[in-house]
């Protein structure tokens, strides 16, 4: 167990109710929520201090009232007054299986005032949230690796055909067709990827600026002309006339915008209205997107967000969509101080709400 929870903690158990500082209180409010198991014995084995996660992870009833109670019925060996005296104030691990789970606790002495032993505090490390974020992490390389291998196969397979074979010339451009927009695919995956890995590890700057975000919505709807013409959707804009300018980084908020304006194009059919509005609500500028769209079913809505999340892998993939996008979008929104919303019904449409400060 750190140092840094045993002295505040110590200190805390030490001092009475009105001795407690702000500081020590705001502690009290930091065991209360960590996710971290920590329990805190007076010298006679009685909880003195025990914070939920403790109590969830030992599933600790209320019966349970002294050290005796909650760790004997592990290990007899496991022995307070062992942990107090025997071990030369150094902490010992112990471990205990709980419904199959096996979880290191660590046992730390602590002393009074006067440097009399005063009971053991016992840190159960949250193994359950660690095996989690492992499984996110494996799931994550599962899914880059089939992502990535998807577009390959069918790049080697259809040049593989066009080398061995004689093709007419309509063939051979169908079958570069299919290469050319496979490649493309691969590399919004792993420009995408690198975004991610870029936020992940705090090397990308946020290059903050006051910019105008109807100016900007303007800009991106520019760049997607081509697109928006080809799915014949008509784009109407609306900005409030008394909006002021946003600060942010304004490379990454064009980058969510392009992509929310994407999906809106990508996932309505073609002849389409999409509407995007822009506003000012109480210190925040705000981007209204709607669209008429196929809509995300309800189930889907709060999953939306996590990486590779896709409603229908299978039309998605179709439009080359990585499922990163959204991720990439809040993650973006989240370092610059703003947010992002959806809401959406199947069959009538989808509305995305990102919200920009406009102070620093
Ligand atoms: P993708 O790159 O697959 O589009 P996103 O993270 O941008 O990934 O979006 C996740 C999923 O959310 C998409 O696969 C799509 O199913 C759904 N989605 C996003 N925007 C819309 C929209 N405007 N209308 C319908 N579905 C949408």
């Amino acid at each position: 167990m750190s140092k840094v929870i045993v002295y505040p903690l110590n200190k805390f158990l030490r001092s009475k109710d009105e001795e407690k500082s702000t500081e020590q209180i705001e502690m009290r409010k930091i065991l209360l929520h960590t996710t971290e198991g920590i329990i805190a014995f007076d010298r006679d084995g009685k909880i003195a201090l025990i914070n939920p996660a403790a109590k969830k992870l030992l599933k600790i009833s209320p019966e349970d009232n002294s050290f005796e109670d909650i760790f004997y019925k592990y290990d007899k060996n496991i022995n307070m007054e062992k942990i107090i005296y025997l071990d030369n104030w150094t902490s010992t691990t112990e471990q205990v299986s709980v419904d199959g789970i096996n979880l290191n606790v660590l046992f730390s002495p602590f002393r009074d005032k006067k440097d009399i032993p005063a009971g053991v505090i016992a840190f159960i490390p949250d193994i359950i949230e660690h095996e989690r974020l492992d499984n996110m992490r494996k799931e994550f390389v599962a899914d880059v690796s089939h992502e990535l291998k998807t577009p390959i196969t069918s790049i080697m397979g259809y040049s593989d055909t066009l080398l061995e074979g004689e093709y007419d010339e309509k063939t051979q451009k169908e079958f570069l067709g299919v290469i050319a927009s496979e490649a493309r695919r691969m590399a919004k995956l792993v420009t995408d990827l690198l975004e991610l890995s870029r936020i992940d590890s705090n090397r990308k700057r946020t290059k903050k600026e006051s910019f105008d975000l109807g100016k900007l919505v303007k800009e991106s709807q520019a760049k997607l002309a081509i697109e928006i013409k080809k799915k014949n959707h008509q784009v109407e804009n609306f900005v409030t006339a008394d909006v002021p300018p946003v600060f942010a980084d304004k490379d990454d908020i064009q980058r969510v915008v392009l992509n929310i304006l994407t999906n809106s194009i990508k996932y309505t059919p073609d002849g389409g209205l999409i509407k995007i509005y822009v506003g000012f609500v109480y210190n925040d500028a705000y981007i209204k997107i709607i669209d008429n769209g196929i809509g995300i079913p309800e189930d889907d809505l709060n999953r939306i967000f996590e990486r590779f999340y896709r409603v229908d892998k299978a039309r998605s993939r179709e439009f080359g969509g990585s499922g990163l996008g959204l991720s990439i979008a809040k993650e973006i929104l989240d370092k610059n101080g703003g947010s992002i919303d959806i809401k959406s019904k199947v069959g009538e449409g989808t509305e995305v709400v990102i919200k920009v400060p406009t102070k620093e």
